[in-house]
């Protein structure tokens, strides 16, 4: 079989493995990935942290001259809605030139592009150590990844780490920009209660309504516009975004970078707003939950909030510029999730790999650093020192504002050229880096 079938039948059998989380019975797809990396005579193992959520590793040695490298995935996906999709969502359909299927994205089809890779190292002499890793719950917890640090720590650590998260190309008129995620805003979830006091909901007076005193504080949330800070990574890769796709010129005055960045979201909303969000703070009603009964004055309001913040910003100022936003009102204030940004340096070797690599197979593309707006596992490297980069390579076909809703929504799929673009950027990375 050619590399290109073996590639897409991979793909596509993975995607026909419902790995839905919740619950995700990521065991399933792990089992599969295990069969088919023993049928290349190659051992991995399986480590389950709860019954049908299994993690799949290996670790082909090297000689120990270079850094180890960590090929990272989760194989769990988010639930599909199949009536919004033409082809059933694990069907793993392989169409007009596309394998479908919810986690084509996001991201099985980078599971088959490393597993395919690292199979093809087993037998190469290798500088140092080269782990593949693929985990289950990224996208509800992160718990696979946080128990294998726990429990197998010593089997899948590595000098670097190559994750999702980055990667994509934007072809503008002045050709190919692509990024590679370097850094994630920070993850502050929180949630605001009022207190009132209940009475029969026909003679309100008597009563004090929760919702009511909700209602300024939420209003606050809502108003709230972070303002665009030139912070990098992120910004040098919207300015040269920005450039190149002619909608600044090179004297032109960038100081109003709102002004410039909602241009840019006329042309192209996905790639607007992903600038924007990867510039600012962000604040973003999520759930809202009040009152027991219809005739009940509510006693009680709760308000969730999901907060999100460039690097830059540590625990402590998120805290102060919360209580500033709700100044002068009254509520209880609890924290759901604390988790600082996390950046990785950029000049690394495996980091000037990557670029050379890319240039390699898209002479005079661009590659900048970016600050991913939504989380991912490198967080859990970059803490403990580890440099970890989304770089997940793919050509962005048409509108970003419709690739980008592809992820997470209806009809998830990738071209047959891209996963094989994929994979010959990641082989040239792995080959570059490792290899004697
Ligand atoms: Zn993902």
């Amino acid at each position: 079989m050619s590399c290109r079938d073996e590639l897409v039948r991979l793909l596509s059998n993975l995607l026909k493995i419902d790995t839905s989380n919740p619950p995700g019975n990521e065991s399933n797809a792990a089992g599969f990935l295990k069969d088919w990396l023993s049928q290349r005579g190659v051992e991995s193992e399986i480590l389950e942290f709860e019954k049908g959520r299994g993690n799949l590793f290996s670790r082909i040695k090297g000689s120990g001259e270079g850094p180890s490298l960590l090929l990272l995935s989760h194989t769990d996906v988010v639930p599909a809605d199949s009536a919004r999709w033409r082809v059933p969502p694990f069907s793993g359909a392989v169409k007009d030139g596309y394998i479908w299927g919810r986690g084509a994205l996001d991201m099985k089809s980078m599971v088959a592009v490393e597993t395919m890779v690292f199979s093809e190292m087993v037998d190469k002499d290798l500088k140092g150590d080269l782990v593949l890793l693929a985990t289950a719950d990224e996208e509800k917890g992160g718990s696979g990844i946080v128990k294998m640090l726990e429990k197998a720590g010593e089997k899948i650590i590595a000098n670097y780490v190559i994750n999702e998260g980055g990667g994509e190309g934007i072809l503008t008129k002045n050709g190919w920009l692509f990024d590679i995620q370097t850094a994630e805003r920070g993850v502050f979830w929180y949630r605001v209660q009022t207190k009132g006091s209940p009475a029969h909901g026909s003679v309100p007076g008597l009563g004090v309504n929760a919702i009511d005193r909700m209602r300024p504080l939420l209003n606050r949330v809502s108003e709230f516009k972070g303002a665009c800070e030139k912070v990098n990574p992120s910004w040098k890769y919207v300015e040269s975004l920005l450039k190149m796709m002619g909608l600044v010129t090179e004297r032109e005055d960038i100081s109003n970078v709102e002004i410039l960045l909602n241009k840019l979201a006329e042309v192209d909303k996905g790639l607007g707003e992903s600038a924007k969000a990867m510039l600012q703070v962000t604040m973003t009603p999520t759930m809202i939950q009040g009152g027991v009964k219809e005739n009940v004055v509510p006693y009680e309001c709760k308000l969730t909030v999901d907060c999100r913040v460039p690097p830059g910003y540590s625990g402590e100022r998120v805290k102060s510029m919360i209580m500033d936003l709700f100044h002068g009102l009254e509520y209880e204030l609890e924290f759901i999730q604390e988790s600082e940004p996390t950046v990785s340096p950029v000049d690394t070797p495996l980091y000037r790999v990557i670029e050379n690599s890319l240039l390699k197979q898209v002479p005079g593309a661009r590659l900048e650093p970016t600050t991913k707006t939504g989380g991912t596992d490198s967080r859990y490297f970059r803490r403990m020192g580890i440099p970890a980069y989304g770089f997940q390579p793919l050509m962005v076909e048409g509108n970003y504002y419709e690739w980008s809703r592809m992820v997470h929504g209806d009809n998830e799929r990738i071209s047959i050229e891209n996963l094989l673009f994929c994979y010959r950027v990641l082989k040239q990375v792995v080959e570059s880096f490792m290899l004697k």
